[in-house]
């Protein structure tokens, strides 16, 4: 039977065994086919990732040096191009679209040998906090089938939770990595804005989108980002800064870390009393081990959320215009008579769920002549003041330390149709985005409901060492 505990030991199998990389692709498919009612996936390339197996198998044999993903089998959030396959955000408007290229990151898993194996379903254009939103179905959390697994990047959340990647690409442009990876109990880290390039990834907001990676430990985590990161001439936004080997550099000598945690997030009248407490009792136990861990004021807590919500959905208003039947998408069937605007209107109504139209429409109002001021510029401005609040804790402090999520995992329906209660759960992982620092959420804890939940992580702009040494310390510290 296979297993897989971390890429070092997949390697170790493979190198014992010949017919290795088709052992594990064979595994995969047999269990994506008996958790299939998780509808994790929209599409699996079964006979593709079996001659790819094959492939990399026969390269072994003859000594070829091999790649740092050999044989890692890793599956794609539906928002991320893989060329000659289909790509559809998880919506009707983009059925049957084909991706003419592979999103950089993409490439880079290739270049180094990694097998994809499918495509994972998740909200509507990565817009959701529960992938309810997905026109193909919600997806179900493998630890209880009631529950949702959060969005948006629910489908490769729970093919990591439930064994059916190895690793998993999402996009995180509000925690849509963090926050499903905290409701199934995986890692899921958001590098700092630029590290990864967005070339091929569909635009949700483009000041906040990154991609993320989720994995069942913090090494392998680490060997992903190293291997995806860095410049890209076809995405300005990616840093030129050198890529640190991660992978290396997560096992250096123990640190003490300067650690510092928001009052008013601990506080929170909507976080949960024994999540609450427990986080307590992990800054304790780090004070213990000799780091520094300090409260430090946060008066705009309740400002993220709605700042957040305003300016992401003007970047959507204006991203998603690309699909109106012409350019792209879904066209409607017109009727005598009808013109260029019915073209329009009935496209992108029939091929627009009911969420991602509240959010055209929530960012066309706050762009429009007479509101602009008074919500957007004000929301950039509030953005300005995070970003310098940010940079003065990093001036005392290694890391902040918060809930990613107020609550564990909820039930599907329980918050559907009430928008604001469901965009209010992203509290503590917005605050990331705003500011483009790092952050990841690792799974530490279980609440007495049964269900897992994660602490979150975060650092200054472009120090994933220390996000990933302190994650891994931590991860250590649960044993
Ligand atoms: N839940 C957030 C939203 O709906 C985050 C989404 C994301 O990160 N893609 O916008």
């Amino acid at each position: 039977m296979f297993s897989f505990n971390s890429i070092k030991e997949y390697h170790a199998f493979l190198a014992a065994n010949p017919t290795g990389c088709s052992i594990a692709v064979d595994h995969y498919l047999s269990k994506i086919k008996e958790r299939a009612q998780l509808n994790a996936f929209l599409e699996v390339y079964a006979d593709e990732a079996k001659k790819r197996a094959a492939e990399l198998d026969a390269d072994r044999s003859t000594g070829k040096k091999i790649g740092n993903l050999h044989g890692v089998v890793i599956s794609l959030k539906d928002v991320i191009c893989f060329k000659d396959h289909k790509i559809s955000a998880s919506s009707h408007i983009l059925e049957n679209f084909t991706s003419i290229y592979s999103a950089t990151a993409v490439e880079k898993l290739l270049a180094e040998g990694a097998i994809i194996i499918g495509r994972n379903n998740c909200d509507e254009f990565a817009m959701g906090s529960s992938s309810e939103n997905s026109a193909f179905g919600v997806v179900r959390n493998a630890v209880d089938e009631s529950r949702v697994p959060g969005g948006s990047s629910g489908g490769s959340a729970v093919s990591v939770q439930a064994g059916l990647s190895m690793i998993s690409l999402g996009s995180d442009t509000g925690g849509s990595v963090r926050q499903p990876a905290d409701f199934c109990g995986v890692i899921g880290v958001k590098p700092t804005y630029g590290r990864i390039s967005r070339y091929g990834l569909i635009a949700y907001a483009s000041s906040f989108d990154q991609i993320g990676i989720f994995a069942n430990t913090i090494d392998d985590a680490a060997l992903v980002l190293e291997t995806i990161s860095g410049p890209d001439d076809f995405d300005s936004t990616a840093s030129e800064q050198n890529v640190p080997s991660y992978s290396t550099l997560i096992d250096q000598e123990k640190k003490k870390y300067r650690i510092a945690y928001f009052k008013q997030a601990l506080e929170h009248p909507g976080l949960d009393k024994e999540m609450a407490s427990t986080i307590q009792t992990l800054i304790q136990t780090l004070q213990k081990e000799g780091h520094i861990v300090e409260a430090v004021n946060f008066d705009l807590l309740n400002y993220i959320v709605p700042t957040y919500y305003i300016l992401t959905t003007a970047e959507a208003s204006s991203n998603l215009s690309r699909f109106d039947g012409v350019k792209y998408g879904h066209r409607a069937l017109l009727e005598k008579g009808d013109g260029l605007t019915e073209l329009y209107k009935k496209s992108r109504s029939e091929g627009f769920g009911k969420e991602v139209q509240r959010r055209i429409l929530l960012g066309t109002f706050v762009l429009s002549a007479g509101y602009y001021e008074a919500y957007f510029t004000k929301a950039q401005q509030v953005r300005k003041i995070l970003s310098d609040l940010t940079k003065n804790i990093f001036a005392e402090y290694d890391a902040i330390i918060s809930p990613t999520v107020p609550t564990t995992a909820f039930k599907i329906g329980e918050k559907s149709e009430d928008p604001i209660e469901m965009f209010l759960a992203d509290i503590y992982t917005v605050y990331a985005n705003l500011v483009g620092i790092p952050a990841i959420s690792i799974p530490l804890f279980k609440h007495s409901n049964g269900l897992p939940f994660g602490l979150q992580v975060m650092t200054s702009h472009f120090d994933e060492v220390t996000l990933l040494t302190l994650s891994k310390q931590m991860m250590q510290l649960k044993q």
